[in-house]
């Protein structure tokens, strides 16, 4: 007699973690009467960052239940939306840039560095609490990774766009740097008109200045595709929450 298979069945959200060869019918899997539900779902391709409630013939589960013989597994998603912790800090994985420019300019606190290996954005993120955003499954099915999300798409602007739709941050745009995330604040242009070069200095009255990196910010050259990012973000949200401050971006000196 042989022993029945485990069945896992992934929620419709979930297939495309999958390898091709499991997105069209139920993984199954010989039991081995040691390995939990939570192993399994991320043996098979899917961090449990991205998982929702874990059922076992029906019933909820903890991901450290071991299913027996001929158990069905059912593997909700994540459910949306899922609010940040509080504060809500992000950290982006090295090849997320212009998904971190974009989320600073709508004033999340996100760090974001090109240089961190795997290891560091661990200790960074649960150091600092925050939640890692990564497209890297290796990385969010580390155990001592305190919160991460998988970043679905391949565009900054469709990663955004599934960003904003999974937690629903509450955004305050043009209120951090896109260069470095310090906090943005106003300075009075006498202050800094030593720093103008002509152009900038008579087109241009309000100025913002970066708390840590001391780049100043006005309505600039790159305003326009800011503006862009800030009312995408607005339309995804569903709100309309006004235009916000008149900050915008430019390094100094650079019209
Ligand atoms: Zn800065």
């Amino acid at each position: 007699m042989s022993t029945p298979p485990l069945t896992l069945r992934f929620a419709e959200e979930l297939l495309f973690l999958l390898p091709a060869r499991h997105r069209r019918q139920p993984v199954r899997l010989p039991p081995d009467g040691t390995s939990t539900v939570g192993h399994l779902v991320q043996s098979a391709g899917v961090p449990l960052t991205e998982t929702g409630v874990l059922r076992v013939d029906g019933t909820p589960v903890p991901p450290s239940h071991i299913p027996g013989p001929g158990a069905v597994v059912d593997v909700a998603a994540v459910p949306r939306p899922q609010p940040l912790p509080v504060p809500a800090r992000l950290l982006l994985d090295v090849h997320l840039g212009t998904l971190a420019r974009r989320l600073r300019v709508l004033g999340l606190d996100t760090a974001y560095a090109d240089d961190r290996s795997d290891a560091e954005l661990v200790a960074q993120a649960n150091a600092e609490h925050r939640v890692l955003l990564t497209q890297d499954r290796g990385l969010l099915r580390r155990r001592a990774l305190w919160r991460g999300a998988y970043v679905r798409g391949g565009r900054p602007d469709v990663q955004l766009a599934d960003v904003l739709a999974r937690f629903r941050p509450a955004i305050d745009p043009w209120t951090r740097c896109p260069a470095c995330n310090g906090l943005l604040s106003p300075v009075a242009k006498a202050e800094i008109d030593h720093l103008l070069r002509p152009g900038t200095r008579r087109s241009y009255d309000s100025f913002q200045r970066c708390g840590s990196c001391l780049r100043l910010y006005w309505p600039g050259a790159h305003h326009d595709r800011l503006a862009a990012t800030v009312r995408d973000a607005r339309a995804v949200l569903g709100r309309q929450t006004g235009v916000g401050r008149s900050g915008s971006s430019g390094a100094p000196g650079g019209d």
